[in-house]
């Protein structure tokens, strides 16, 4: 058996230990953190349970597809429950919107607010459909090699229709005019990292998946999809290794050899980095074999950090839904504040979660999980005197919005933010997401996925091909797995 090191347990690592695992390869994963997850991983204090990092459930076929690939299904690890209302927008004014599940109930609403608006959203969606079969069931799974992995008449034909070279803004705008429907249709596009303006219109995709296939949620919480992963990666023979920091990769004549971590040697024929790339490249494998300067990754685009709050709160609070966005505030300012001129919020928009609406294991009883959230621009300098600061403003609009005291009844407070992020996972500049899906970081514009210098050097994860999110995670870390085995064979 050929023995490959994973660096890193998070989605793209465990999926690739298991893609290979199930072809066959002797696997082991060497994590640095004590649990598996990555930033999707959990903690509990008073009573309560925290996911760290990613709360939206979106593009259940995907995680159902990753399961069944070998031969399990996702009601085998977790039990999925389907959120209604999806989540709620707070806009100007507290005036709130909550979005029911089921496209008929979301076309009525459309048309109360716009007239006419709800046959032009069937139509959106119509056609948000074709490029979420196109973009997510035969894009995505390109390993973005080569161009000729593109040329087909079939492909370019659906290039064009995919709209990649229209912004969201744009092409959202030939639908709405009404401002409300237009923040409500913007508010997925935030997960790409990147403004409207910039994000390519085959991105629709993503309301596609928001409002067509629905917001879901992992009875538990979302590290019961990481237990899931780890039983089924164990179940294949993976073995998991945690507190072991990967610190160099022993490369002779162009292959690596050994991988060297804080606690021991490993011999190998094979690895797969799922670390972050940058730190991959800069700490663990240095100037002789990366595959890019300093240079180049200054100028990438970094979708956006954020400033995190974990509050344990001794008691229910009313309005608040499992997800709430607090789109209150101007967003041109704040996305100005992320993307073009980087600099703290002036006036923050955020995002609040209350798992413990649906889920009543993750808080005490009467008591509320409370998850918040500032997407803030990466490389920021991050003091405790900010973050209370932060703090402070979300307080008080979150609780004039719910209309009660919350501050005096908060019985367990953690923050999160750059330096979290850097310890964390080595995160180049405190990122959260990765790299923005614009246009030029699309597919081949990507980071690739294979090591230009090193024969048998592979990377996979949220700054590689496909891209952030979970989903694209678990797809990058097949897609690593199958084009490993294929040049191993
Ligand atoms: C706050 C937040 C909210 C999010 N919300 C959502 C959401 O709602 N829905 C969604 O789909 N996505 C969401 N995301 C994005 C999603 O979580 C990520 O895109 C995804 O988890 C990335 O997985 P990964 O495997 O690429 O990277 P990671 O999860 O970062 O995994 C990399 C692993 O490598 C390990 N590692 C790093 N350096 C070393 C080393 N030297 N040696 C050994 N191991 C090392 C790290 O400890 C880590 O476990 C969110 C992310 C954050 C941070």
């Amino acid at each position: 058996m050929k023995k490959v090191i994973v660096i890193g347990a998070g989605f793209s690592g465990l999926a690739a230990a298991t893609g290979l695992a199930d072809k066959g390869y002797d696997v082991t994963i060497l994590e640095k953190n004590s649990m598996a997850g990555g930033r999707a991983r959990v903690f509990e204090a008073e009573g309560f349970t925290f996911d760290m990092g990613p709360s939206w459930y979106w593009m259940p076929d995907i995680f159902d597809n990753y399961f069944a690939k070998f031969n399990k299904k996702t009601s085998d690890y977790y039990d999925l429950v389907r959120l209604d209302p999806s989540y709620a927008v707070i806009l100007e004014g507290n005036e709130t919107i909550a979005l029911p599940a089921g496209v008929d109930k979301l076309e009525a609403l459309f048309e109360e607010m716009e007239s006419g608006s709800g046959a032009k959203f069937r139509e959106f969606l119509r056609q948000a459909e074709y490029k979420y079969d196109v973009g997510i069931n035969q894009f995505v799974w390109k390993p973005s090699r080569s161009i000729s992995e593109f040329v087909s008449v079939k492909l370019l034909y659906d290039v064009v229709r995919l709209d990649v070279f229209q912004s969201f803004a744009k092409h959202i705008r030939k639908f709405f005019t009404d401002d409300k429907i237009l923040k409500l249709m913007e508010f997925p596009i935030l997960f790409l990292g990147a403004t409207p303006e910039n994000t390519p219109a085959m991105y629709s995709l993503m309301n596609y998946a928001e409002m067509q296939l629905g917001t879901w949620y992992p009875m538990g919480g979302m590290h019961k999809i990481v237990k899931g992963m780890v039983a089924l990666a164990e179940e294949k023979g993976v073995k998991i290794l945690y507190n072991q920091e990967v610190q160099k990769v022993v490369v002779n004549n162009g292959i690596a050899k050994q991988v060297i971590t804080s606690q021991g040697t490993f011999d190998t024929d094979a690895v797969v980095a799922s670390a972050d790339y940058h730190h991959v490249e800069d700490k663990i494998l240095g100037q002789t074999y990366r595959n890019y300067d300093e240079e180049y990754w200054d100028k990438r685009v970094m979708a956006p950090s954020s400033l995190l709050f974990y509050l344990g709160v001794n008691k229910r609070i009313p309005k608040l839904l499992h997800h709430n966005l607090f789109f209150d505030e101007d967003f041109s300012l704040h996305a100005h504040e992320i993307y073009t001129e980087p600099q703290w919020p002036s006036k923050p928009l955020f995002y609040a979660s209350a798992p413990s609406v649906t889920d009543s294991s993750v808080a005490p009883e009467g008591c509320e999980n409370i998850f918040l959230l500032i997407p803030v621009a990466p490389d920021l300098e991050d003091t405790e005197e900010m973050r209370e600061k932060y703090y402070s403003i979300l307080m008080e609009r979150l609780e004039k919005y719910c209309g009660t005291s919350i501050r005096d009844s908060v019985v367990y407070k953690r923050s999160y933010a750059h330096r979290d992020f850097k310890q964390d996972y080595h995160a180049f500049k405190g990122n959260a997401y990765g790299l923005a899906n614009t246009l030029m970081q699309t597919a081949l514009l990507k980071p690739t996925l294979k090591s230009k210098k090193i024969q048998n050097f592979y990377y996979t994860g949220q700054l590689t091909v496909p891209g952030p999110g979970v989903p694209p995670s678990l797809i990058s870390g097949l897609l690593v797995a199958s084009e490993l085995d294929k040049e191993m064979r």
